[in-house]
């Protein structure tokens, strides 16, 4: 059992009669994380995507949670007040069975980090340009147990290694080290 420790949580509520499908947030979220900061923007990047089939009214806005390895055995299909929403419509994982939640060059997994990058932002992008009010910011504080935290760049190795095997990430590695030796 490891120790507990208070911990803010950090929340978004998420208003589905609210979002008019405009996609602001995922501009915001993409400009905000690209390298340098606001040097580009593009949505297939972004750390949340929004469900969009205007025909069914539907607008989902859905958060990058955690990289999954493997897709999970069945998939869920939600059917609320008489509306239809796509299958897997309300899960955040990066999953090998969808392209979003994944960096479109390299495939490598994209987590919501709640902005809590330099500089520290007093509410995420994505809820400061969400003009309609969609997207709700809240706080509070929790007794937690203290948990191993994987790095991102763990995370991102371990897709890595799922997808191409241990020894071709560890032949690549050796090869690009040995050139920025050069
Ligand atoms: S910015 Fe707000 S209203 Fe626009 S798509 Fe995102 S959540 Fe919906
Ligand atoms: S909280 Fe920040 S990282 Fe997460 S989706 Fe919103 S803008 Fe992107």
């Amino acid at each position: 059992m490891g120790e507990k420790k208070k911990k803010i949580i950090k929340s978004i509520k998420i208003d589905l009669d609210k979002c008019n499908g405009c996609r602001a947030c995922e501009v915001a979220c993409s400009a905000f994380h690209a390298a340098p900061k606001y040097s580009s923007n593009n949505p297939a990047r972004s750390r949340i995507r929004v469900i969009h089939e205007p025909l069914r009214d539907v607008y989902v806005p859905v958060y990058a949670g955690e990289y999954a390895k493997a897709e999970c055995l069945g998939r869920d299909k939600y059917v609320i007040d008489g509306k239809e929403y796509d299958e897997c419509g309300f899960c955040r994982a990066s999953c090998p069975s969808r392209d979003i939640f994944k960096e479109p060059d390299s495939a490598l997994p994209l987590k919501c980090d709640m902005c809590e990058d330099d500089p520290p932002q007093e509410k995420p992008l994505c809820v400061q340009w969400c003009l309609n009010d969609a997207l709700i910011y809240e706080e509070r504080e929790e007794e937690v147990e203290e948990e191993v935290k994987l790095e991102d760049v763990e995370i991102g190795m371990e897709s890595m290694i799922d997808k191409y095997g241990l020894e071709t990430v560890m032949d690549t590695l050796a090869r690009i080290s040995a050139t920025k030796k050069e």
